[in-house]
């Protein structure tokens, strides 16, 4: 296997072409070609010297992943699942609304941290995603919408991190990749449109202040530590004073002045009148003055076997009022593409039941007579 383009951040490809023999600024175009164009067939890379052209496609390709199924929304919501092998699929959702262009990527195949509302969580971990694999959902996502739309502008606008997986228990690849995000040679997002959704990994957020300080979502869901830990193991290691604690520290980096916090609507667990005032004292009264958020309602995404309903829209607002009362900026998140499952929480939902993923995997399999083939330039 070749070295994969799409692992590399500007610096990192820089150091791949000096170790070809060629001059740093070469690693600049070659970037732009593969982000800002689209193009993996370094033949067609006009301004790239002959001897690196004639260099690549023996030693990297823009490795991107096959595509398991893709699927259309009435509203335009578009999920596409990929194949990351071994029986293991990962899914990507386009959102379009009318200023903007929504990417959700997956950082990992399943999940460790075990949320009981999240079919994710439900399906256990399998592996990280390589940068290369995170990274791929963007470039496939973003040049198949401009080709399919035929746009010649930048169609993704926004990236949040809130498809499979725990993005900071995967941080080594993570950075790299919202660095690519947020590359004026790349894409060139501004660090308050590449959100990283987290359900609170404490140092890692610390950690992610200091590297790249992109837009922070938490994801919360109980106003108190003992229904928390029922919910979100994780609470267990660090609990919700630790974790407001790690967000009044981030901050001061962060593009914006508030965190967002999810709050994920369990009809009788955590969905009273009594837990949004706990939830409203809770950020209200720590700190000296509070923690500056933005409360997001997100409706659960059934799934089977979860033994969970969705709080009904009615209590779902009266939550969202004693918060907005209360002085904290509470929406309620619209459902998209539910034609297609493709909502928050669901996007496993497909392959929830891993033995179905792979037995689509199985199916392709035998329709094509070539094994699945990474699709390389120049192959
Ligand atoms: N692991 C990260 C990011 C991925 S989950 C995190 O937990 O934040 C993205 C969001 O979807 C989180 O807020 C999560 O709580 C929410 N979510 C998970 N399962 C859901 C479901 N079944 N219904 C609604 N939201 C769900
Ligand atoms: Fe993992 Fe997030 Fe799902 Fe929890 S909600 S299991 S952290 S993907």
């Amino acid at each position: 296997m070749t070295v994969n383009l799409l692992d590399f951040d500007l610096d990192g490809l820089t150091a791949f072409c000096e170790r070809l023999g060629e001059k740093r600024f070469r690693a600049v175009q070659l970037f732009r070609w593969i982000h800002q164009k689209g193009e993996s067939d370094p033949s067609r890379m006009t301004d790239l010297a002959k001897s690196l052209r004639e260099k690549l496609p023996s030693a990297a390709s823009v490795q991107t992943l096959p595509v398991l199924s893709r699927q259309d929304s009435a509203d335009g919501t578009i999920k596409w699942l990929f194949d990351v092998g071994d029986g293991n699929a990962v899914e990507t959702v386009f959102i379009p609304e009318d200023d903007r262009g929504t990417l959700c990527v997956s950082s990992q195949a399943g999940c460790a941290v075990g949320c009981r509302f999240c079919s994710t969580g439900h399906q256990g971990f399998s592996r990280n995603l390589t940068t290369g694999e995170i990274l791929a959902q963007l470039w496939q996502a973003e040049f198949f919408l401009r080709s399919h739309l035929k746009s010649s502008e930048r169609v993704i606008t926004n990236v949040v991190m809130m498809g499979m997986g725990e993005p900071l228990q995967n941080y080594n690849a993570l950075v790299p990749a919202l660095r690519v995000m947020l590359d004026d040679h790349a894409y060139g997002l501004s660090r308050r449109r590449v959100t990283v959704s987290t359900s609170g990994v404490v140092p890692m957020m610390e950690r992610l202040a200091a590297d790249v300080p992109v837009a922070l979502a938490v994801s919360l869901h109980a106003p108190n530590d003992p229904l928390r830990d029922s919910l979100v193991p994780l609470n267990r290691k660090y609990p919700l004073a630790e974790l407001l604690d790690a967000c009044l520290n981030y901050l001061p980096a962060a593009p914006r002045d508030f965190i967002t916090f999810e709050y994920c609507m369990l009809d009788g667990v955590n969905d009273t009148p009594d837990h949004a005032r706990e939830l409203l004292e809770l950020v209200r009264q720590h700190g000296e003055r509070g923690v500056p958020c933005k409360i997001n309602l997100i409706p659960f995404n059934p799934f089977p076997d979860s033994g969970l309903r969705c709080s009904p829209r009615p209590v779902v607002l009266q939550f969202a009022r004693i918060l907005n009362d209360g002085g904290l900026v509470t929406t309620v998140r619209k459902t998209r593409g539910d034609d297609i499952d493709a909502a928050c929480g669901q996007l496993a939902g497909d392959v929830l039941d891993r033995t179905d993923a792979a037995r689509r995997l199985a199916r392709m399999r035998t329709e094509t007579t070539a094994p699945i083939r990474i699709v390389r330039p120049g192959s």
